[in-house]
């Protein structure tokens, strides 16, 4: 899911595609296509929304990743189908509903990256999972492929107030650092924004090795939502990303507090 909390239903691109689906609403700002391997995730965000969404008990989906059944065959076959209609031209990007480097096993990811890369798509993996993902750096292609995490804060304590299973904020840097240096396209999402210095400090520390941020807010996350001036917010960012120099995209959540006729592309290409 986005970090947002908008989980929304899987609309499939093709007609009976099963697992490659077009995300809608604010999750499709994020991606074209996207695909989720797994039941579940360890990392436990205290905003995550996708087992209420998913109606899964929160222990149950905190406990940990699952592989889907028949995950592979299943893949497969909507790559199949998808290439049948000519649209495997897209990234497809692992995930919405877990994280494709969450604390478990993760072999999966990497089968699914390489059957997707097999029948001619690309992928991005949206991650909150640091440096777990430089097992799979080998599969990424700088002509066609993404490497994207999710970053709330730089403060150790922050995070693990809000994200008690993932890797630390440290670690998700050093991991974005390492995939800019292997040539590959760099996103953020700065989504949930939990707190708004929190945000311009990443972009601070982070700009020289990203390529993109996608910026956000905090939906329904009541308190944050309710006290954070949203348009101050907007302006601010705008600010210095352009400062900066910096390629960014304000999500629609944001986008009436936005200059008119402000340049905001929903769709840049996220590959070199
Ligand atoms: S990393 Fe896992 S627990 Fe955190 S928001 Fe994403 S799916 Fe939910």
């Amino acid at each position: 899911m986005t970090d947002d909390g908008k989980y929304t239903a899987d609309q499939p691109k093709v007609p009976g595609a099963d697992v490659i689906y077009r995300p809608a609403g604010n999750a499709g700002e994020y991606a074209p296509l996207a695909t989720n391997p797994y039941l579940g995730c360890g990392h436990k965000c205290a905003y995550c929304y996708v087992p209420a969404a998913i109606h899964m008990p929160r222990p149950d989906f905190d406990a940990g990743a699952v592989d889907k059944p028949r995950w592979i065959e299943r893949l497969t076959a909507d790559c199949r189908r998808y290439a049948a209609a000519g649209e495997t031209g897209h990234q497809v990007m692992l995930s919405f509903s877990t994280d494709p480097y969450h604390p478990g096993d993760t072999g999966l990811t990497r089968q699914t990256l390489t059957t997707l890369a097999d029948h001619g798509f690309g992928f991005c993996t949206l991650t909150k999972g640091g440096r777990r993902a430089l097992r799979d750096v080998d599969l990424f292609r700088p002509k066609r492929d993404a490497f994207a995490a999710t970053l709330t804060t730089l403060d150790e304590r922050f995070s693990q107030r809000w994200e008690r299973g993932a890797p630390l904020p440290a670690d998700r840097i050093s991991a974005l650092r390492f995939f800019y240096e292997s040539r590959i396209f760099t996103w953020v999402s700065l989504e949930p924004t939990l707190d708004v210095e929190a945000s311009r400090a990443i972009v601070r520390k982070t700009h020289g090795f990203v390529d993109l941020y996608k910026i956000g807010k905090a939906n329904y996350l009541k308190e944050i939502t309710r006290t954070t001036d949203w348009r101050d917010y907007t302006l601010r960012m705008i600010d210095l990303c352009q400062q900066l120099g910096v390629k960014h995209y304000v999500k629609k959540d944001l986008q009436t507090h936005l200059p008119p006729g402000y340049h905001n592309p929903l769709r840049v290409q996220q590959h070199h």
